[in-house]
């Protein structure tokens, strides 16, 4: 089973499912989780974690929460998407924010400085391996 169809899963049968931090949290009735459900939790971890951040706007995986890092800049200090009231995610060379989920471009663009992150900690191990 998929992370988007485990969510939707869950939520049919009234089990709340959250981020906290690096962890899910469940909240159920008694008796409502199997243990395939949380198998499939475990399993599928990265893939709900992802989502949830998205469905509450936060940085979806690690290169977006070390770009914020890299940057410092704290959630509140980001611009609030004009359409979905969501954080913006995204800025550009310009130094103008974009949301991710509204702008497609945006969207390629933050992939793509995703892309570049992976490349840039590639070469920093690569160095670091080279040199130790
Ligand atoms: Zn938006």
């Amino acid at each position: 089973m998929t992370a988007d169809l485990l969510l939707v899963n869950l939520a049919a049968r009234g089990v709340s499912v959250t981020a906290d931090g690096g962890s899910i949290e469940l909240d159920a009735e008694a008796g409502v989780l199997t243990d395939d459900d949380l198998r499939a939790l475990k399993d599928q971890k990265r893939g709900v974690l992802r989502l949830l951040r998205l469905a509450e706007g936060s940085p979806v995986d690690e290169s977006a929460s070390r770009l914020l890092a890299m940057d410092q800049l704290a959630p509140s200090d980001l611009p609030i998407c004009a359409t979905c009231g969501r954080l913006s995610d995204t800025e550009t060379m310009d130094s103008a924010w974009h949301c991710s989920r509204c702008d497609t471009s945006a969207k390629y663009r933050h992939e793509e400085t995703q892309r570049w992150l992976r490349n840039a900690e590639t070469i920093r191990n690569y160095h670091q391996h080279s040199n130790g």
